[in-house]
């Protein structure tokens, strides 16, 4: 895929797989590689190791694989070109201008880079309405009223949409066509179809996506408006579910604290982050869904979950936190005294009171327990919907171990026989959705430990590579292995003389043999000698010895004339001599 001399050959050369998966798995050295949990099955226990030297990624579970470009296509849902800028804006290697793609490629990447420019001038003009137009002034005082200074309304950038119901329209039509005004989502249609702005009268809080790029806007309504909060459609650029707000600007500390306060909405999120706590971002819906989810789990596994402690809020802090466990995230919940969201609660009581309450914030059964302990327990029925209303929760643990630790304390906190209690969590344990196992079946039949050691020679015995295929070549001792077609995509290599890249390689193989070969590099091994690759060699002889034997039986078995049956058999006999020579 990365032609000699091309951009991407040069991204690689310069990329660090390491590095770049570390910003998506959190990777823990393992001996001469990486290992983490795998971003692409479910797993408890890592499966998915990184290769330094080679630089290549594979799952020893789900069989994923391939090289620094190929994690970024798989990861991100991107294709190559993309990829290849990712990796390189990550390694901060300078991108030459795009060479020209497919025109459909191109006219959407038009669209989208227009539509974000748009968005850029809307915001624009919002701030300059809220700070300078007459109307703004109102709008101003209302988020004043509200705690916010203008400071932090900069900071923020938030802004003002007129009530006018033109003036986006007026200042974007002369520069944008039709359709793309259509496309923005910023504009509706009345009955004649003639377009409006579609946010009228309302504060303007901008929706940056994770490189902080402008993408939609949710409005606020002042007053009594309906709806209260409005928000963009769904456009190319913009997608609700793939976006946190604030996360653009909460990245490094989000790394750096390695957790995350999820709130609600936009207000919260920005007095949490007034109060001196950047890793704060909001899911601005109700709950999460789950891309969001793993948009939080490039950056961090730990999350304070501290929605409005309303009914509605109570739901979807429910609705996330099932999510959250099945992706084994580590939560808390922050559930504030008062019936206060944290933007009243840091306006009332402070950022101090707020981070201590922050520092205390149970584990997610602590408050599931709670929320429990406040049905009525008193009579059988009662005990039951307290259980059906956890039982959920266990099910949507990952780890069975903690499924039998919660059993433990669910029981002794909710006084319920705990045999019966066992039974239903064992019931719910195996009714759970699956984990992706293993799938062992891929790699039978076994391949012996010869073929698998002389793989890895072809790979990295740059001293008598050519010895090695001369002596493999010479005498067909591959043909007929399993790990034929692996064995001539490796002979080619050193033939054409070129430099075996373990990701080129995998590239030109099934992606069942991509699997083997990749499985084989992950073996760790130690430097290769002529006298090992002899004894494998050697082995390798024996097999095709072996597999002439069964041919020769086949055929003298067929009943062959009488003088090939004499060839058969003087063939068999020293081949016999052969084999008990070894
Ligand atoms: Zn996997």
């Amino acid at each position: 895929m990365a032609e000699a001399g091309s951009f991407a050959e040069k991204v690689k050369q310069q990329a660090d797989i390491v590095r770049v998966i570390g910003e998506y798995v959190r990777l823990r050295k393992t001996g001469q590689n990486f290992t983490g949990l795998c971003p692409f099955h479910q797993e408890k226990t890592p499966s998915f190791a990184v290769h330094p030297v080679r630089q290549i990624y594979h799952c020893f579970g789900c069989g994923a694989g391939g090289d620094v470009f190929k994690f970024v296509m798989e990861v991100d849902k991107c294709a190559f070109p993309e990829a290849v800028r990712t990796v390189a804006e990550k390694c901060g290697i300078p991108i030459p201008r795009p060479r020209e793609r497919s025109p459909e490629e191109r006219r959407e990447n038009q669209q989208r880079a227009a539509l974000v420019e748009m968005h850029k001038e809307a915001a624009a003009l919002f701030v300059r309405q809220l700070h300078e137009a007459a109307e703004g002034k109102v709008a101003t005082a209302y988020l004043e009223e509200r705690g916010l200074n203008r400071e932090a309304m900069v900071r923020f950038g938030l802004g003002f949409a007129p009530s006018s119901g033109d003036a986006l329209l007026r200042h974007l039509k002369p520069k944008y066509s039709e359709t793309l005004l259509e496309a923005s989502g910023l504009f509706s249609r009345d009955a004649n179809g003639r377009f409006y702005d579609r946010f009228r009268r309302r504060i303007m809080f901008p929706i940056a996506n994770d490189s902080g790029k402008i993408i939609a806007f949710g409005g606020r309504a002042m007053g009594d408006d309906m709806p209260k909060y409005m928000n963009s459609p769904e456009t190319p650029v913009y997608s609700k579910s793939n976006v946190l707000y604030h996360l653009d600007r909460a990245k490094e500390m989000l790394r750096q604290q390695d957790f995350a306060i999820l709130v609600e909405g936009y207000m919260d999120a920005i007095a949490v982050a007034r109060a001196g706590i950047a890793n704060v971002v909001a899911s601005c819906g109700t709950s999460l869904a789950e891309p969001q989810i793993k948009l939080l789990a490039r950056f961090t596994h730990r999350v304070v979950v501290n929605y409005d402690p309303d009914t509605a809020g109570q739901a979807a802090t429910e609705r996330s936190l099932a999510l959250l466990l099945e992706k084994e995230f580590d939560v808390r919940v922050l559930a504030l005294p008062g019936g206060a969201d944290p933007d009243k609660f840091l306006k009332e009581q402070g950022a101090e009171a707020y981070r201590k309450l922050l520092g205390q914030a149970p584990p997610y059964l602590d408050y599931l327990i709670g929320r429990a302990r406040q049905m009525d327990r008193s009579t059988t029925a009662g005990k039951v919907a307290a259980l059906n209303f956890l039982m959920p929760f266990v099910q949507r643990l990952p780890n069975r171990l903690l499924r039998s630790e919660w059993a433990t304390r669910i029981a002794s906190e909710l006084r319920v026989d705990e045999p019966v209690l066992r039974e239903a969590l064992r019931r719910a344990a195996t009714e759970r959705r699956g984990e992706v196992k293993p799938k062992v079946d891929l790699l039978a039949p076994a391949i012996g430990p010869a073929e698998r050691r002389l793989m890895q020679m072809l790979v990295e015995a740059g001293e008598f590579r050519d010895r090695l295929v001369a002596a493999i070549t010479s005498a067909g001792l591959h043909r007929g292995l399993d790990t034929e077609r692996i064995f001539e995509v490796l002979i080619a290599v050193e033939i054409a003389g070129e430099r075996p890249d373990p990701a080129a390689l995998g590239a030109a193989l099934e992606e069942k043999d991509r699997r083997l070969l990749f499985e084989v590099l992950f073996e760790v091994s130690s430097e290769a000698t002529w006298e090992e690759a002899e004894s494998c060699l050697e082995l390798l002889r024996s097999r095709h010895v072996e597999r002439e034997l069964a041919e020769l039986q086949r055929k003298i078995e067929a009943k062959a004339p009488p003088e090939e049956l004499m060839r058969l058999l003087a063939r068999r006999l020293e081949l016999q001599k052969l084999l008990a020579r070894n």
